[in-house]
């Protein structure tokens, strides 16, 4: 199917682009995508050597003077018309998404659309973005004699790291506000995804965003991650992905900025008063959308006794209704990308039935899908209460009281997210002053978006904040101009 103004964004897989020029590829180099649909190849990517991503840097850095010249109106109007031919390509950009991290294909197109429109709200509001004047008389002791006019600048060059679930729209989230402010990019795609991010950054290209100035490094983050992280050449690095990949990636990178998105085990506390059937709803969409490869994921239920029989009944009624197959129909659970996940999470599940634990919905797998399942009686001395699955697996631990509720939401290593559904609103406000994460979600499952939301996590969940307001901050530093004011005489009287 071909929309209005789809263009030919299939990425060339004999040629890539090096320091904006295309160089012919080599067998030596070339990297698969395999499809966790079907096994089958949906294409290849060059693995960059560490000699190329040298030369990338370079180019950057060439570039990135010209570019942060240019009226920020000039950026903000490339990036809208970027916005623009992407929502045009939604088609045959979800495709190759679907195949490449199977995602349904409802899904992948709501990503695309999603990123366009995420694009053009950041351009919009780089426009507005504004310094500050202080005099120095504000000061004790202070006369007004000195005048600061504190601005932001680029930092220079930023290196974005995506990881596989959303491999456009979380790399466009880190790319758009980078180059609104003027930056150079240096986007390392996730190996699933790279070829819809390719696609993406051929769009780019076409509506003039410089080669050089956004580029993209594929190959295997286990082989280049390194020389990326530590290279001289990077001003800043955003990231998301597992809390393992980010903490070591932090430790290494020494004296750069940090943005770091990581990984959850967001709760759903669910209250005797709570309205169970809302509740079960958005716990069922939150624990499943995407086959539960969501940093936001409802990744356990923390439910006291009162109301747990009756919310794990209506959790159960809604999960057994997911559609499980091929994302291509837009089954509501697919295959998962990575095969260890779907093996852990299986081991986790029957650990924890060995335990005490009760399978009350799914359970088993073929191959990577695994069947949506919902655990009951899970506790506290089993890994399902404390690890990330990255699967569509749901661990639900009963509680005697608010308070439990909140020691074991608070036990974990991870502090992105949590939901608190309740209909006592003073109960809710203060249960979330006493959760240890980025956001409280009262009444409604965690979630990233919308986009323009402050999204942060706490402890091995992250570093710094993101949105689209504090996305343009955080790729910018505040440079400070002292004017020295002198005493002139005016020659009369004003
Ligand atoms: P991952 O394995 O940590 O990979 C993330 C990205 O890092 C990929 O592009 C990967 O490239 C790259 N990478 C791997 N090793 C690297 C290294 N040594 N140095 C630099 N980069 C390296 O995570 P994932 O499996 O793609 O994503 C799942 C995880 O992301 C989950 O834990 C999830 O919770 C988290 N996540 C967090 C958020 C959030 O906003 N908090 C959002 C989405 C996902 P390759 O693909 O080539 O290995």
């Amino acid at each position: 199917m071909t929309t209005t103004g789809e263009t030919n964004t299939a990425p060339p897989t004999s040629r890539y682009r090096l320091a904006g020029h295309w160089r012919e590829a080599r067998p030596e180099q070339e990297l698969k995508v395999l499809s966790p649909v079907d096994g089958s190849a949906v294409g290849s990517v060059h693995e960059f050597t560490v000699a190329e991503v040298d030369e990338v840097f370079a180019a950057a850095r060439r570039a990135r003077g010209a570019w942060a010249a240019r009226p920020l109106t000039e950026r903000t109007g490339l990036l809208h018309r970027f916005a623009d031919l992407l929502a045009q390509n939604a088609d045959p950009i979800a495709r190759v998404l679907t195949m490449e991290i199977a995602k349904p294909c409802n899904d992948a197109k709501d990503e695309v659309v999603r990123s366009a429109d995420y694009i053009r709200h950041t351009a919009e509001d780089a426009l507005r973005l504004v310094g500050e004047t202080q005099f120095s008389d504000a000061f004790p002791g202070q006369a007004r004699n000195k005048l600061a006019i504190a601005h932001r600048v680029p930092v220079g060059t930023v290196l974005a790291i995506p990881p596989f679930n959303y491999p456009v729209n979380l790399a466009v989230s880190k790319i758009a506000p980078a180059l609104a402010t003027g930056n150079a990019v240096v986007l390392k795609p996730p190996s699933h995804g790279a070829l819809s991010a390719l696609m993406m950054c051929e769009l780019a290209y076409q509506v003039g965003i410089p080669p050089t100035v956004l580029q993209a490094v594929t190959g295997r983050g286990s082989r280049i991650g390194d020389h990326l992280v530590t290279h001289a050449g990077v001003d800043l690095i955003t990231f998301t992905g597992s809390s393992g990949t980010g903490t070591a990636l932090a430790r290494k990178a020494g004296m750069v900025p940090l943005l770091l998105e990581l990984g959850g085990k967001d709760p759903a506390i669910v209250l005797d008063d709570a309205d169970v059937e809302a509740a079960a709803a958005d716990i069922v969409s939150g624990a499943f959308a995407y086959s539960g490869q969501r940093c936001t994921a409802v990744k356990r239920v923390l439910v006291t006794r009162v109301v747990a029989d009756d919310l794990v009944a209506a959790i159960v009624r809604r999960t057994a209704r997911l559609t499980v197959g091929d994302p291509r129909d837009n089954a509501r659970i697919t295959p998962l990308v990575d095969p260890e996940a779907a093996a852990e999470a299986e081991r986790m599940t029957k650990d924890a039935e060995a335990a005490g634990a009760v399978v009350v919905h799914g359970g088993g797998r073929e191959g990577n899908l695994m069947r949506p399942t919902v655990v009951d009686h899970v506790t506290e001395d089993m890994d399902l209460a404390w690890v990330e699955p990255f699967a569509p697996v749901l661990p639900v631990i009963r509680v005697g009281s608010a308070a439990e509720a909140v020691r074991l939401a608070n036990r974990s290593e991870y502090g992105l997210q949590a939901a608190v559904f309740t209909c006592d609103i003073d109960m809710a406000i203060q249960l979330a002053a006493r959760l240890d994460v980025g956001t409280v979600q009262v009444n409604g499952r965690t979630a990233r978006g919308p986009d323009h939301f402050p999204f942060l996590g706490t402890k091995a969940s992250g570093m710094g904040t993101q949105g689209v307001r504090p996305s343009i901050e955080a790729m910018t530093r505040v440079k400070s101009l002292v004017v020295n004011l002198r005493e002139k005489d005016l020659g009369g009287r004003t």
